[in-house]
């Protein structure tokens, strides 16, 4: 028995302190009585829970197979809502003259599930729509209905995305182009000419303040997009001999995303408020204060500036950005702007939660070694048995480059044929007894030694699991993102278990061996036993923003299933939209292939080996079934 069966039975409150739920699932996450995972959007009615098993049983039930991305409708309307009544509470707290007026940046989940959910449920908060291309105008017109909501064009605009902006500033659309590159300015204002509408021009600047984490390279003097101060001044000189100035209404910046630090934010937006006043008084009419995204996602739960993590609340990030502002501009007499945000991360992180099930478990084996060796063993493994037997406390660092020396030393005599393989067998078993002694040693440590930092992930499980990382969560791989990883189930049980997660890619890159910790990164993840014959389903949290579209086709895993879900306040759910994963035949017509070409030339092949006497004719129809059914199938593994 280890300790903590020792100091009592596992119960839920263990669980949910060992996978921080509580502190990254912002309310929406929680655990049962049963010991399963529950999802509920409406967070203080405690009835309208659903566990995430019975979605599974309905979804098993509906004939679709695991991997499954599941989309909580409900979960994307309770940020919007949040959002916005976190601006508006803190508006109201501080006395701010104007409004709040939210936009979601399509890139962050173009699905067009997500859009039209945006833009139906954001209409009583009149919360638009931010596109960077031709293509997300195109989308955004043909979902997005409210006048009063934004409508924010950013990124490179050629003549046809100029032209049907323009259009849409005629139909009544709050729409503004934004001004990212000072050669932008000649073809908006030539193009609004011969059509006869006037823009609603944005600027968008550099600003000198630059924040830490990930994706921030937005952000700063030398980012990519934007004017810097001189740019600016020049272009307000040219709407001024066009006599346009009165089209300049916006100032826009985006510092990038997943800003962690609160005083990076604080010192952007006073920064920024600053040159809103300044085009104030150059006699632009102004009005609109666009701070673009960067609201951050608590991934691991720890509220600190840790990359994955924000030392803020949404509330704080409002009052900050309110207070901010009108410190700035109460003391120069301008009228408190229409502020807006672009906040795609936080809008939609918690929508999406992958759920997979685990296929095998390739156990990390605890050797048991004998009490004494042979007389007759060579002198390398005697040595590397007494640094077994010797093993303390006090020389762990020692003993580990010990063995490692002994194992390396035994493996090369292997290699130059003085110890058989049985020998070299019996030494790797006495090598991974110690390693193991090892890391249990440390553990009665405070500071582990440097060496012996990822000493757990080297005696770890492996569990293999139904979905690719590729495919589902592209950022755990590129970037080294954190995710939330949890069973779903099982949770009133001790997961006896240490853990690195590999996926079905046979790519070595295909694996998740770090995992989200209050105060660091852990290397395994603890997991329950599988139990003979029960399926065991892991979840990943959190997914909602930028995995999607950024997802591949690695070793042709395509998209997986996904299941739309609406949760109802008393608890009943709607399944109410599901999409088939990719089937074999999809992701081969990707990469070119034919699928009917390829049955065709597949026949003849049959057809060959039916002459040279290899098949039967009913051999045939059976192996041309076993392959169109192949084509047919899900990419991941089926039962
Ligand atoms: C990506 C992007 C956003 C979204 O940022 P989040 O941090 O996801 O909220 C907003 N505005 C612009 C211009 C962007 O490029």
């Amino acid at each position: 028995m280890n300790k903590t069966e020792l100091l009592g039975r596992w119960t839920k409150e263990k669980s949910e302190e060992l996978y921080g739920i509580k502190n990254w699932g912002a309310g929406y996450f929680s655990i049962s009585e049963k010991g399963d995972v529950l999802v509920n959007p409406y967070k203080d009615n405690e009835s309208a829970a659903v566990s995430l098993m019975d979605i599974i049983s309905g979804v098993r039930e509906r004939g679709l197979d695991m991997p499954v991305l599941l989309r909580f409708e409900n979960l994307l309307d309770s940020q919007i809502s949040f959002l916005n009544n976190s601006f508006g509470e803190a508006m109201k707290k501080l006395n701010y003259k104007g409004v709040y007026r939210g936009v979601y940046p399509i890139k962050v989940n173009q699905q067009q599930q997500v859009i039209e959910e945006v833009t139906k449920f954001g209409q009583r908060y009149h919360h638009g729509l931010e596109v960077g291309s031709k293509a997300e105008l195109v989308a955004a017109l043909s979902l997005m209905k409210d006048k009063e909501a934004c409508l924010i064009c950013n990124g490179y605009k050629d003549e046809e995305f100029i032209d049907l902006g323009l259009y849409a500033v005629k139909m009544g659309y709050k729409c503004f182009f934004v001004i990212e590159m000072p050669g932008e300015l000649d073809i908006v204002l030539e193009r609004s000419q011969i059509l006869g509408v006037q823009p609603n021009l944005g600027i968008r600047i550099k600003l000198s303040a630059k924040a830490g984490g990930h994706w921030t390279e937005s952000g700063g003097d030398r980012s990519i997009f934007g004017l810097n101060v001189s740019q600016l001044i020049s272009m307000v000189d040219t709407l001024k001999e066009k006599n346009m100035l009165d089209s300049l209404k916006l100032l826009h910046y985006h510092l990038g995303s997943q800003i962690p630090n609160i005083r990076d934010i604080r010192s952007a937006v006073l920064e920024a408020t600053r040159v809103y006043a300044e085009l104030v008084k150059e006699g632009a009419p102004m009005g609109y204060l666009d701070l673009g995204g960067g609201l951050a996602v608590d991934y691991d739960g720890s509220n600190t500036n840790y990359s994955y993590s924000r030392n803020y609340t949404v509330e704080e990030y409002c009052t900050d950005i309110v207070e901010a502002v009108m410190s700035i501009l109460d003391s120069s007499g301008v009228p408190h702007p229409v502020i807006v945000t672009e906040s795609g991360r936080t809008t939609v992180a918690y929508y999406s939660v992958l759920l997979f099930n685990v296929l095998d478990v390739e156990k990390f084996e605890e050797y048991d070694i004998p009490d004494k060796l042979d007389e007759s063993t060579s002198e390398q493994i005697k040595n590397l048995y007494d640094v077994n037997k010797n093993l303390s406390l006090k020389n762990i660092q020692e003993c580990y480059n010990d063995a490692l020396y002994y194992r390396d030393e035994i493996r090369d005599m292997f290699k130059h044929g003085r110890i058989s393989l049985r020998e070299r067998a019996f030494s790797e078993k006495v090598f991974w007894n110690t390693i193991n002694q090892i890391a249990k040693e440390k553990q009665k440590l405070k500071n582990s030694p440097p060496d012996l930092e990822d000493i757990e992930s080297a005696i770890a499980d492996i569990y293999y699991c139904n979905f690719s990382v590729f495919q589902s969560i592209p950022d755990s791989w590129a970037i080294d993102q954190l995710f939330p990883i949890m069973p779903i189930h099982r949770l009133l049980e001790l997961p006896k278990r240490n853990a690195v997660i590999a996926d079905i890619t046979c790519d070595c890159d295909g694996k998740i061996d770090r995992f989200i910790d209050l105060h660091d990164v852990r290397t395994t993840l603890p997991l329950h036993e599988l139990k003979n014959g029960d399926d065991y389903y892991l979840g990943v949290f959190l997914v909602g923003a930028y995995q999607e579209t950024l997802g591949d086709l690695h070793n042709l895993f395509g998209d997986t299933n996904v299941v739309s879900v609406r949760i109802n306040p008393d608890g009943n759910y709607d399944l109410v939209k599901e999409i088939q994963g990719d089937s074999v035949a999809d992701v081969l017509s990707y990469v070119e292939f034919d699928p009917k070409d390829m049955l065709v030339r597949f026949r003849e092949t049959a057809e060959d080996a039916i002459r040279d006497g290899l098949i039967s004719a009913s051999d045939r129809r059976e192996i041309m079934k076993a392959y169109d059914n192949g084509l047919r199938g899900y990419t991941y593994y089926e039962r």
